[in-house]
């Protein structure tokens, strides 16, 4: 079994349900989604860095990895394994949580909803980056969707086709700019319909922190 590792680090959690929460974040390399709703022509290519930085070869490495992991934010402490498409690598996925959870920690499992998660978790986050119908995960504890280009139609169909106990909209940053307006208005549109989106405006960047 191997696991392509992006990067690992430690911060506070700055999107979603569990914002404030501190957290290890273990980065899977590699992203397969193909039409990503963010990137949508070829030139406007993904800016998350999920270039491979280390592979991690065999279940002792991964199960050391968990141990690390839980050393920093103590025994019961959150993990939070993102990407990429962490569900791009099952297998190291599986191994990872269950190791994670053997040790007593707590998972957020974060993924574009491409493929159907196939581990444990404590708290699931799903980042759609293709519409409702063809999401292969639908139910979890947040959905979350980063405004781009997508009609009204499309986010009422995420609430309306999914089973998820909470559901944020974001901002999209580009440089040092997000588009605040067009998601605030968004999220005004949204509730007057009766559907009870909330903001995650992924604090860590307000506080100048991964
Ligand atoms: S799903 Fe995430 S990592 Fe993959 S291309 Fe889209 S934004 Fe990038």
């Amino acid at each position: 079994m191997k696991l392509a590792l992006a990067e690992t680090f430690c911060s506070i959690q700055g999107e979603g349900h569990l914002t404030g929460k501190r957290m290890f974040f273990i980065r899977f390399a590699g992203c397969a989604v193909k039409e990503c709703i963010l990137h949508p022509s070829q030139e406007n290519l993904c800016d998350t860095d999920w270039s491979v930085s280390e592979v991690l070869k065999g279940e002792d490495a991964i199960d050391k990895l968990a141990n690390e992991a839980l050393k920093i934010v103590g025994a019961s402490g959150w993990v939070c394994i993102t990407g990429g498409e962490p569900c791009d690598q099952p297998d190291a996925l599986a191994f990872l949580a269950s190791s994670i959870q053997r040790l007593g920690g707590k998972i957020n499992i974060q993924t574009s909803g491409t493929h159907r998660v196939n581990a444990q978790w404590d708290w699931l986050t799903v980042s759609p980056k293709v519409p409702a119908a063809e999401l292969k995960q639908s139910y979890g504890q947040e959905l979350k969707v980063v405004v781009a280009d997508q009609t009204d139609d499309q986010i009422l169909d995420y609430y309306n086709n999914t089973r998820f106990w909470n559901y944020y909209l974001q901002p999209l940053w580009s440089d040092s700019n997000c588009n605040s307006d067009q998601t605030l208005a968004l999220l005004n549109k949204l509730n007057d319909c009766g559907q009870p989106w909330e903001l995650s405006p992924q604090v860590h960047k307000y506080l100048g922190v991964r």
